[in-house]
């Protein structure tokens, strides 16, 4: 940590106490994909998690902070376990980082899955708002993720998730001419696809792969590293069921608070497009099959 990080984290640790701190010590934490992660444990023996990142994209981390906050802010009414989200104690100014609550990791009580989806259902039904969007842009992974707020879902989802995505890919030089003419034609049909059910937005974690969950040690989940946006719940759940890490119970657990309505395994679809462009744009062409299955079933 250089003496500058070290000047800006430590007053965040001292506000957060409300006195003098010293970190003991500090231990780097593997399994990021983008920014270096420490855990900084203090003399009187409480962690603290810092992301830093020196090159990080213009206002990374205080998107992130944004989202968690919003997070933490749903509160559902029923008497379960509401979803962790750690506390953010702040960002940086001279150089950028994000400084939050340390989690402690446990092993998951045995209603883990069941339980972490109806905490998700409980957390979207209370989070449900009139518009889509953020109230800033942000990034999945290290995509920009523009946000603007919009009245119509329809719009939202055809102009600042796909068409988006697509002229990533046309920029990097990633598409040819069959891929663009499927994109455009998949745009015109957003519409028949996406119309119903008309949902409100919610809260919407955002990246929410098996990678973006911890277990505490209640063996409750947490939620870390999002995307967050007011979007429709099911583009929630399609980033679940790409990489693993979610099972049956978990969606058990969420229908039997908040079920989906019918044909949501098509819009699933549609939703997964959006996560399996932006791996496209992140990683390259292997992805390119597996959007154009999508494209093609559905343009
Ligand atoms: P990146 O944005 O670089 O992908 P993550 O936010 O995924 O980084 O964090 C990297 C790793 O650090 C995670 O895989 C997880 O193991 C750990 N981690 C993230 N947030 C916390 C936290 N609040 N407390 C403890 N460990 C965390």
């Amino acid at each position: 940590m250089n003496a500058s990080l070290l000047q800006e984290v430590t007053a965040l640790l001292q506000a957060e106490h409300g006195g003098a701190i010293k970190i003991r010590d500090n231990n780097s934490v593997g399994g990021g994909c983008i920014s270096q992660a420490e855990k900084l444990t203090l003399e009187d023996g409480s962690c603290f998690f810092l992301k830093s990142h020196a090159h990080a994209p213009p206002q990374m981390f205080e998107a992130e902070a944004a989202g968690l906050k919003a997070m933490a802010a749903v509160t559902p009414p029923s008497a379960m376990t509401p979803l962790r989200i750690p506390k953010v104690l702040g960002t940086g100014t001279r150089q950028p980082f994000i400084l939050m609550e340390f989690i402690e990791e446990g092993r998951p009580k045995p209603s883990f899955s069941a339980d972490f989806g109806r905490q998700l259902a409980e957390f979207h039904r209370a989070s449900q708002s009139e518009r889509f969007g953020f109230k800033m842009n942000n990034y999945i992974g290290s995509t920009p993720q523009p946000n603007p707020w919009t009245d119509r879902w329809l719009d939202f989802w055809r102009e600042h998730r796909l068409a988006h995505q697509f002229e990533l890919a046309r920029r990097q030089g990633l598409t040819d001419a069959s891929f663009n003419q499927l994109a455009d034609r998949l745009l015109q049909r957003v519409d028949d696809h996406l119309a119903a059910p008309e949902e409100k937005a919610v809260l919407m974690h955002g990246d929410l792969w098996g990678g973006n969950y911890l277990v505490d040690k209640t063996g409750h989940a947490v939620l870390i590293d999002p995307a967050t946006y007011y979007g429709r719940r099911e583009a929630d759940l399609a980033m679940t069921h790409l990489f693993g890490g979610f099972d049956a119970a978990f969606y058990r657990g969420y229908e039997e608070v908040w079920p989906l309505a019918a044909g949501s395994d098509d819009r699933l679809e549609i939703y997964k497009l959006y996560h399996l462009l932006n791996h496209l744009n992140l990683f390259g062409s292997s992805y390119r099959g597996g959007c154009l299955s999508i494209m093609r079933r559905f343009a």
